[in-house]
């Protein structure tokens, strides 16, 4: 059995529009954008909906931080920090919202690790906040 527990992650530098995720991240609370107009959940921030353009603007509101893996790559080798955690994994998860994220599985065994697994948020320090990423459900 193979895990990675723990990946470097670097401070965000955030900007008016992902500042709300990076708030609440650093209080181990996921947030995601949602349109005002017509409710479609909105990746990656921004202060309009691309479903919609909606007038009504867009809304940070509480997510489960639950979802399934939706694609992955276990990395052998990795550059600079991440040179020293190879192998680890980067994936795309599905979230119970319905957006997908690029992110990263750690605990997770990789000889098992499937598509469509559940997954569940886990957070990990990054400067003065904290990165989402996720781990078995
Ligand atoms: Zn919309």
């Amino acid at each position: 059995m193979t895990t990675v527990a723990e990946l470097p992650a670097f401070g965000p530098d955030p900007t008016p529009e992902d500042a709300p995720f990076w708030e609440a991240a650093a209080e181990d609370r996921l947030v995601l954008p949602r349109c005002r107009g017509c409710a479609t959940f909105i990746w990656y921030p921004r202060s309009f909906c691309p479903q919609c353009h909606s007038p009504k603007g867009v809304e940070w509101v509480p997510a489960s931080g639950r979802g399934t893996v939706y694609s992955f790559t276990v990395s052998h080798r990795g550059m600079g920090p991440y040179s020293e955690h190879a192998p680890y994994v980067v994936a795309y998860v599905e979230l119970e919202e319905g957006p997908r994220v690029l992110t990263n599985i750690v605990g997770a065994d990789l000889d098992t690790l499937g598509i469509g697994d559940p997954v569940t948020i886990v957070f990990q320090p990054a400067g003065q906040s904290k990165v989402p990423r996720f781990g078995p459900a």
